[in-house]
């Protein structure tokens, strides 16, 4: 069965239908392909007035999407720069038949996997990596921002995430960390739980905001600044 689609000046919708409340409109990485979802009795017709009515926002959306450069596909071979904590390092790939690793040797991260494994596979690894050098961070840099700013959230956890360092869930007291603030320095890494943590203070990015940022962390702007400029990705697109 073919999926439903509509077709809206130049864009083609996909329609996924059921499981939500409302009608709304998502614009999906990294192609900026547009889908819409909406409950199961909702009309096709109705459903293009709706993203016609949209349309200027799903052009500004799709733009964002088509001016950022798309990287090559990643082999994660030797010679690969790969970046830990703000240092730019080369991969070297050794092949073994026995466990798994990753382990740092001075600007050569050493990726140890089986001779047959496919790019997706050595990524995993090397992101499993991340995940512990960033686990053994926080367990440090946790009760040291929570100090300074004198609040803790009950929960931090690290995933993926395409478009931002960290996220707070202020009812909860959940913080979420993207697992390539390990590419960045540990500098970063405090600045982005301090602003966390701060939203639990102070909810919007407003001036009182700002000004706890200055509080607790003095060169917030510099750091904010400097990991806006990182891509989110773990490889730099040229090799060293
Ligand atoms: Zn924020």
């Amino acid at each position: 069965m073919n999926a439903e689609t509509i077709q809206i000046s130049d864009f083609t919708v996909s329609v996924e239908r059921g499981d939500t409340k409302y009608m709304y409109l998502r614009v999906l990485p990294p192609d900026g392909n547009v889908l819409i979802k909406a409950p199961e009795q909702v009309s096709l017709d109705d459903m293009r007035r709706f993203a016609i009515s949209k349309l200027s926002w799903l052009k500004r959306e799709r733009a964002k999407y088509q001016t950022q450069p798309r990287l090559p596909e990643r082999r994660y071979e030797t010679g690969d720069c790969v970046r830990i904590w703000g240092d730019v390092c080369r991969l070297r790939i050794v092949h073994s038949w026995k466990c798994n690793d990753v382990r740092r040797d001075g600007d050569w991260i050493e990726l140890q996997t089986r001779p047959n494994s496919t790019p997706k596979q050595r990524e995993k690894i090397l992101n499993e990596w991340y995940r512990k050098q960033l686990r053994k961070a926080l367990d440090a840099l946790i009760p040291l921002c929570e100090k300074i700013v004198g609040v803790s959230a009950d929960f931090y956890g690290i995933k993926k995430m395409a478009t931002r360092w960290g996220s707070c869930q202020i009812e909860k007291r959940r913080i979420w960390l993207n697992l390539h603030l390990a590419q960045n320095s540990r500098a970063s890494l405090q600045y982005v739980l301090i602003h966390e943590l701060v939203h639990l203070l102070e909810p919007t990015h407003n001036e009182r905001f700002s000004m706890l940022m200055t509080r607790y962390c003095p060169n917030w702007r510099s750091l904010k600044d400097h990991l806006n400029g990182q891509a989110l990705e773990p490889f730099e697109r040229k090799h060293l």
